[in-house]
């Protein structure tokens, strides 16, 4: 089959290019490289059925034609990271908001199946249970720049339900809930690279706010299984999945875990929000998915615990 994927040099982008390789398939990547790496994919760059286009998925004439070739596009490009939400509140918008609308618009043109990855930030504050696809959305006020970024996302799951209802489109939707894993980097805000190579250097680990929040943490190469899987069921297309990990821990927990994993003599520091991310800052305290939906269809369920998914961030940054 000839895939596209849409932010293939990215960290998701690329472990999914290398496994779908793996599976005999043709793989072409459209990556602006904005948030990607050429280094992402340097192992698998010279494979002969991987084709990789520098360009922005904004560009209409070359994604058409990359459309029309392929059979399935993964649509994985888009702003990520909570630093770049706050930092570029404009682009954020622009490439989650237009680009899934020119996706959207030309694989109904050539009718290609799309897989549309969205994330966990839509569900915003909930606190008092484990988040199903069917839950409301608790949003924070619009003048708390966070917010943009799930609401954006939220736009391309309407979008992409719109077309399967109204065109038939096939479109299936999953909300990544916390992806790590190798080739990941702090650059971005991300949580545990950051933990981790502080901790591997021996400067302080900084814990944003109390610490007392929570997140569920999935390694990306169970994410890659879920996203195929899903991808080759007829009865997920139209529907919307969660893709996480339901194991709980606080960052405060996490920090500690990634001292003792990695024998690490590092300071664990406490700073406020406003410091680590500027003002209009809201964070959600508590973030768990359920996943029964996901395991129910295809037998989803993680292989890597919390230990495994630290332990594999701490052998790629000590490489
Ligand atoms: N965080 C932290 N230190 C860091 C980076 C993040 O304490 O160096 C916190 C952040 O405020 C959030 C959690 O860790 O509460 C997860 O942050 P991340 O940016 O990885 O993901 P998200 O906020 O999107 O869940």
């Amino acid at each position: 089959m000839k895939v596209l994927i849409t932010g293939g040099a990215g960290f998701i982008g690329s472990h999914l290019a290398e496994r779908l390789l793996e599976n005999e398939h043709e793989v072409y990547i459209i990556d602006n490289l904005w948030t990607g790496k050429l280094a992402n994919i340097a192992g698998i760059q010279n494979h002969e059925r991987l084709h990789l286009v520098v360009d922005t998925i904004l560009n209409e004439s070359v994604m058409n034609e990359l459309i029309f070739r392929v059979d399935h596009i993964y649509h994985l490009a888009a702003a990520v990271g909570v630093m770049n939400i706050m930092d570029h509140p404009v682009e954020t918008l622009d490439i989650n908001v237009k680009g899934t609308e020119v996706v959207l618009r030309l694989a109904n043109k050539f009718k290609k199946k799309v897989f549309i990855a969205s994330t966990s930030e839509i569900y915003g504050k909930h606190v008092e249970h484990d988040l199903s696809e069917d839950d409301n959305r608790v949003m924070g006020t619009v003048k708390k720049r966070r917010w943009a970024y799930a609401c954006s996302k939220t736009l391309d799951e309407f979008l992409a339900l719109a077309y399967f209802d109204e065109k038939k489109l096939p479109v299936v939707i999953g909300r990544l809930f916390n992806t790590v894993g190798p080739k990941q980097t702090g650059q971005y805000g991300m949580v545990l690279p950051n933990f981790v190579r502080c901790a591997l250097l021996g400067k302080p680990i900084i814990v944003y706010g109390d610490g007392n929040q929570s997140r569920s943490f999935t390694h990306v190469y169970d994410v890659v299984d879920a996203i195929t899987k899903l991808m080759d069921e007829p009865a997920a297309e139209g529907d919307i999945f969660n893709v996480g990990n339901s194991h709980e821990v606080t960052i405060n927990e996490l920090a500690e875990k990634v001292k003792e994993m990695t024998e690490s003599n590092s300071e664990i520091e406490h700073i406020t929000y406003e410091k680590a991310y500027g003002p209009g800052f809201e964070d959600m305290q508590r973030r768990c998915p359920c996943i029964e939906k996901i395991n129910n269809l295809i037998g989803f369920a993680p292989r890597y615990d919390l230990d495994a998914i630290i332990k594999s961030v701490i052998d790629y940054f000590k490489e």
